[in-house]
């Protein structure tokens, strides 16, 4: 039984579903609030998720309905059993400014931050000259990739 909840597909909501009947938990990728730095207002704030999605399913949808209008196949897709894409957009409750967006990747249990826009921003000490700290930065940020486990990050995953 819990073989078949862990491979099913997961649902990406801001809130736990359920199917009726029977009121069964889905598996389900929670999309909370987070807190994010803003580059707005200069520091790490309250970030409301605004809309989110499942590529994958989109996709496929996609398909069938370009295979359907133009009767032949336009291309050809094939996914492992657990294998899921999620975006996931977010906005600063402060200033509402432009929405910062995640892709998420699903591979059996595992989910893994794979792309950021705009890149994470890097705190840096104070005893780097501000001249430099662009610099800096950016070479943080080329240096460690960005691929995070969800369960060490700010998603919820239930
Ligand atoms: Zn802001």
């Amino acid at each position: 039984m819990a073989t078949d909840f862990a491979s099913g597909t997961f649902v990406v909501s801001d809130k736990r579903e359920f199917v009726e009947p029977g009121h069964r938990q889905v598996l389900c990728l929670i999309a909370t609030n987070v807190k994010l730095f803003c580059s707005t207002c200069g520091g790490r704030e309250a970030f409301r998720p605004i809309w989110f999605s499942d590529i994958t399913a989109e996709l496929v949808r996609e398909k069938v309905i370009h295979q359907k209008s133009l009767a032949k196949e336009t291309f050809r897709i094939s996914f492992g059993k657990n294998f899921q894409l999620f975006s996931l957009v977010f906005q600063c409750q402060r200033c509402q400014g432009l929405p910062e967006a995640f892709l998420v990747k699903r591979c059996e249990l595992e989910l893994f931050i794979e792309g950021r826009s705009p890149l994470e921003h890097v705190e840096l000490p104070s005893y780097i000259p501000k001249h430099e700290k662009r610099w800096f930065r950016d070479a943080i940020v080329a240096f460690n990739p960005a691929k995070y486990s969800l369960r060490s990050s700010t998603f919820g995953l239930l």
